[in-house]
């Protein structure tokens, strides 16, 4: 199927049992563990893990909040000292989400640059249980050169990694389809990426479902009962 774009969760049609299973796991209680803006400070991994990351402004934190339907997350990661930080949350003890700093300010110190990418090179090359970054890109303005070291530290760890556009409401159907194309494109040159771009907003609750049930499939079963 070489060459074959692959359909995203928009043109798929929904998958109602893992919708349902999504959103069980992401009404569970999601706690804040950890904060850790040193290697020695990662938390044990102990539960498989997911990790967001994008530029500053993105959306991050709001698509964290309608993940989780809760502000906690947004709270913990903007709190002052903490912004710099990889914050982990234990949701429902079958998954682990990882807040990684934003990137790309412009006027962020050398050396705190230097710094986050020595934490964040550690952090994805020896976290066993890392199952996936999720690489955030507004829709608006598509892959940029500042995501670009990134997505290259995450081929050369080898940790797959998932591309999903945020604020789609910000943009029509057509510079949709256009935006996708370019960043399926440019997945193709990138050995770690998954192949499966997902479209979200956070404010209209779009593509929250799907994307929910795609990460519950990588969470540790639930407790019988
Ligand atoms: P972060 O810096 O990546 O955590 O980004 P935030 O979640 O704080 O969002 C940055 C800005 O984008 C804020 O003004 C949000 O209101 C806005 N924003 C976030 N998600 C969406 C979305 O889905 N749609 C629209 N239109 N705006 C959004």
């Amino acid at each position: 199927m070489a060459g074959a774009a692959p359909v995203h969760p928009a043109e798929a049609a929904p998958d109602e049992e893992a919708e349902e299973a999504g959103r069980l796991l992401f009404a569970k209680e999601c706690d804040f563990v950890a904060g850790a803006a040193t290697v020695d400070a990662l938390p044990p991994d102990t539960l498989p893990e997911i990790a967001f990351a994008g530029r500053s402004n993105v959306g991050k934190s709001s698509l964290l909040n309608a993940l989780t339907g809760r502000n906690a997350l947004a709270r913990v990661s903007h709190t002052p000292g903490r912004t710099q930080q990889l914050n982990f949350f234990d949701l429902g003890n079958r998954l682990m989400l990882v807040d990684m700093p934003g990137y790309g300010y412009a006027e962020a110190p050398k050396t705190e640059i230097k710094r986050w990418n020595e934490l964040i090179r550690v952090y994805l090359r020896g976290r066993a249980s890392l199952r996936r970054a999720c690489l955030l890109i507004d829709a608006r303005h598509g892959i940029k050169d500042t995501d670009r070291p990134l997505m290259k530290m995450l081929d050369e760890t080898a940790v797959s990694f998932q591309v999903i556009l945020t604020k789609v409401d910000k943009v029509s159907a057509g510079e949709l389809t256009r935006r996708l194309d370019a960043v399926h494109e440019e997945l193709r040159g990138h050995v770690a990426a998954h192949p499966v771009v997902h479209l979200t907003s956070a404010h209209k609750g779009f593509g929250i479902a799907a994307l929910r049930a795609a990460m519950t499939a990588l969470a540790s079963p639930p407790e019988p009962r």
